[in-house]
């Protein structure tokens, strides 16, 4: 994207010349590994999180003249972007706070390049609250039958809010993906209790006999871990993701409970977003892009699915 002589990249998948790369967050679909002169913007908490995960940003920054950077709410360290006050890219974002998240912050822009992964109606989530209360109700019935639960989600991000909401639950085992990205979060101030480390080479035949928690990354249940998990300790395999909300989710992922929590908006939360920005123009990107443009212009606005080829909106901006 151009703005006056300076050029801005948004979460590139490979080296794209720049002026100036944003990465939005630390999950490794938004990551890549910069060149040396290439000027990164990125929150501290996502480089630190990207080294952790083998990507090495170099050196970032938070500043940029005519940059403005803003909580996502998606995970720890997740930034939206404002340049110049005319664009205004969300990267993931969340619309909702929930545990030590907070929901994405939004600032007026005459163009939004927001993402839609959940872009269409059928998508809309239930309460944190509701869903919290739900399954800590399912995980007292399977400790009242001596029974283990695995909480699956994405080792960063999903897996510490199970981690945060699930705590009070004890024997509690963190896979190691999951308690690597955990010690991160403490160390910035998040209160997450600490649990015991579980090595799935080493320690997948010693766990108790009798109930525990356990919180994983998300994995087939028909894995080799999660299938020696259930047949060897009986355990309950549950499922945490916004896609729980579509037909045979659960299903296809082999679990035996699914439930929507997401760190992304949904519907509803999408369309308040746009209304927040009151954009001249919408670009959407990531999943049903092409729909919610489409609902967005039945609304009113101009919005136009970005092309999954482009890594650049300067085409678009020359109109
Ligand atoms: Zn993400």
């Amino acid at each position: 994207m151009e703005l006056g002589k300076t050029r801005y990249v948004l979460d590139p998948h490979s080296h794209v010349r720049s002026d100036y790369t944003f990465v939005s967050h630390a999950h490794i679909d938004h990551m890549h590994t910069p060149s040396r002169n290439e000027r990164v913007i990125a929150s501290s908490v996502t480089k630190e999180l990207a080294l952790a995960r083998g990507y090495d940003l170099g050196d970032t920054t938070e500043e940029a003249e005519g940059v403005e950077l803003l909580d996502s709410g998606h995970i720890l360290g997740s930034r939206a972007i404002r340049i110049q006050d005319e664009v205004y890219y969300t990267g993931d974002a969340s619309g909702r706070a929930r545990a030590f998240l907070g929901k994405c912050r939004t600032r007026q822009a005459r163009i939004l390049v927001m993402e839609t992964t959940y872009g269409v109606p059928e998508y809309v989530f239930p309460s944190t609250a509701k869903l919290v209360k739900e399954v800590n109700g399912l995980i007292a019935s399977a400790y009242d039958r001596g029974v283990p639960v695995v909480l699956m989600g994405y080792p960063l991000g999903k897996a510490q809010l199970l981690s945060y909401f699930f705590s009070s639950w004890d024997p509690l085992f963190y896979h190691e993906a999951v308690d690597t990205m955990n010690r991160i979060h403490v160390a910035h101030g998040v209160p997450l209790k600490q649990g015991k480390r579980f090595d799935p080479l080493k320690d997948r035949d010693s766990l108790p006999r009798g109930p525990w928690v356990m919180v994983s990354p998300m994995s087939s249940g028909r894995s080799r871990l999660m299938a020696h998990l259930k047949k060897e300790y009986g355990a309950v395999l549950v499922a945490f993701s916004g896609w729980a909300l579509g037909p045979g989710y659960r299903y296809t992922m082999g679990a035996d409970y699914s439930f929507p929590l997401s760190d992304h908006c949904d519907y509803q939360e999408l369309i308040n977003l746009v209304k927040s920005v009151s954009p001249e123009m919408v670009y959407t990107v990531h999943g049903f892009a092409t729909e919610f443009a489409s609902d967005l212009r039945k609304m009113g606005f101009s919005a136009r699915p970005l092309a999954a080829y482009q890594s650049s909106l300067s085409d678009y901006l020359k109109e």
